[in-house]
């Protein structure tokens, strides 16, 4: 049923098409026999069938029902398949024996928000290959001060390190689409890159402070709920100059103002 199936646009639908980046995106997972692993929309199964006989377990998640039949079908306690939006699904519930690889040719248009989601599950995963447009591989790879930079960059190097597999052209999909797109792998580290005391306030204080691109971090932590006397002070305890720019702050810089802002509410 597959071959004739109409790609659909609102679910980012570009099928992978090229043996050569199947083949780099499996190799840079380095599957093994013990391996748990979870595709993020298997689509036709261009990397669903290389992963399943290499691996002990693999959960799909695919939105499009028609697309999860030709899996359901072949549903066995090796493959287990769950149809809806990953975004909406609880990851905790559904994976139950970590620590997972994560591969997935993500949508386009939900690719931040799965590394968002992905990034606070991030105890569940310890190697991800992930497809995206290449402007949001740039942001993930840059270094602070450059235009790229930015919170999801932040938060995915904190935990993770994270490198270039390859550039993929457009011709590598049916349908093609317009940009180009890159392969990136997410290796947990085993220290995060800072030592961070609540990560979830951390993800705060980065959130807010690139949530306005050309004001200063005074501005935004401000704007992001804290007093001007706590932004003062946490700032002069952290060593931060309060007229720089959210984007060059390094990750040491922005554990430390994290923490000493935490320390004064
Ligand atoms: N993995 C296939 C490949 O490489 O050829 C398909 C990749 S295609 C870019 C993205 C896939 O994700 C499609 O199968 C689409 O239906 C599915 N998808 C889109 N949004 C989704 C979501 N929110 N949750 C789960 N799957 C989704």
């Amino acid at each position: 049923m597959s071959q004739f199936h109409r790609p659909r646009k609102r679910f980012g639908q570009n099928f992978l098409n090229d043996q050569n980046v199947i083949a780099a995106t499996i190799a840079a997972a380095q599957l093994s026999e013990h391996d748990h692993v979870l595709e993020i929309g298997p689509g036709k199964g261009a990397l669903t069938d290389k992963i399943l006989p290499v691996v002990e377990q693999l959960d799909i998640i695919e939105i499009d029902r028609d697309l999860a039949r030709q899996f359901t079908e072949r549903q066995t306690e090796k493959l287990s398949v769950h149809v809806g939006d990953a975004l909406k699904m609880n990851w905790s519930e559904i994976l139950q024996q970590p620590p997972y690889k994560l591969v997935a040719n993500l949508p386009y248009n939900i690719s931040s928000q799965i590394l968002f989601k992905m990034i606070s599950h991030r105890d569940l995963f310890e190697r991800m290959v992930l497809m995206f447009q290449k402007e949001v591989g740039d942001r993930l790879r840059a270094e602070p001060g450059r235009k790229e930079y930015g919170s999801l960059t932040v938060l995915c190097q904190l935990w993770f390190d994270v490198s270039r597999v390859m550039l993929v052209p457009p011709s590598a999909f049916t349908p093609a689409p317009k940009v180009m797109s890159e392969v990136l792998c997410f290796k947990r580290r085993q220290t995060p890159r800072a030592e961070v005391k609540d990560a979830a306030f951390f993800a705060r204080v980065v959130k807010a402070s690139f949530a306005q691109r050309r004001k200063t971090l005074r501005n935004c932590l401000q704007a992001g709920g804290f007093s001007t006397e706590q932004v003062d002070k946490a700032a002069a305890q952290a060593d931060i100059d309060l007229r720089r720019r959210g984007e060059t702050l390094d990750i040491q810089e922005f554990s430390r103002l994290s923490d000493q802002l935490q320390a004064l509410l």
